[in-house]
Formats: C-alpha cells, sequence, structure tokens
C-alpha cells in the first residue's frame, strides 16, 4: 500500500520589506504580502498552482488591508494588551501607560 500525500497548501510571501502605509492605523508598519497556492506532496510546497492578490498586512495594529486602502480586517484583538500596573487597556504603540504614566 502506498500512501501519496499530495494537495493544496497556502503559503505566505512576503513581496519586499518596504514599510507601507497602513489604512487602519496611518502607521508605516503594514509590509505587502501575498498568499500562493501550492502544489504539495508530503507537505513540501512544489510548484505554485494559483498567486494570490497582494495585501498588506499591518505589524502595529494587525491588520488587513489591499494596496488600493480598502481594509479588508479591522485591528486584530490580539495586539490588545493591558498595563501590568494599573489593568487599564494599552494600545499598541504606547511606550507608557497613559494612565498611570509607568514605562512599557
Ligand atoms: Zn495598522
Ligand atoms: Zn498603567
Amino acid at each position: 500500500m502506498f500512501f501519496f500525500i499530495a494537495g493544496i497548501q497556502p503559503k505566505t510571501v512576503k513581496l519586499d520589506d518596504h514599510p507601507r502605509m497602513c489604512p487602519s492605523c496611518g502607521l508605516y508598519q503594514a509590509r505587502l504580502k501575498r498568499v500562493d497556492q501550492y502544489l504539495s506532496v508530503f507537505f513540501l510546497p512544489i510548484f505554485r498552482v494559483k498567486r494570490g492578490i497582494p495585501f498588506l498586512e499591518c505589524q502595529s495594529c494587525g491588520s488587513f488591508s489591499r494596496e488600493s486602502g480598502e481594509v479588508l480586517a479591522g485591528p486584530a484583538q490580539r495586539s490588545v494588551r493591558t498595563c501590568p500596573y494599573c489593568g487599564k487597556t494599552l494600545e499598541p504603540e504606547h511606550r507608557f501607560c497613559p494612565f498611570c504614566g509607568k514605562p512599557m
């Protein structure tokens, strides 16, 4: 009995290292990426079967958007931080807690 494991797997490619403006938060923290579909055998991507549409993923707020400025998914919940001193919610870009003034 021979098992031939083949399938289509998504693979995220970073198109360049140039930071772009995030349409969601306005910071130059977004990177242009693309998700391509690869035919993979034994979980190794062999060749690309479908080229994805480039999108911007913001390193700061975690939102996804098109280069045109259309926001696909807003700021991710994972970027929510709380102050360990006072427990208030902080923005990801805060270096100091705006409520109690402690450095982060
Ligand atoms: Zn952003
Ligand atoms: Zn605080």
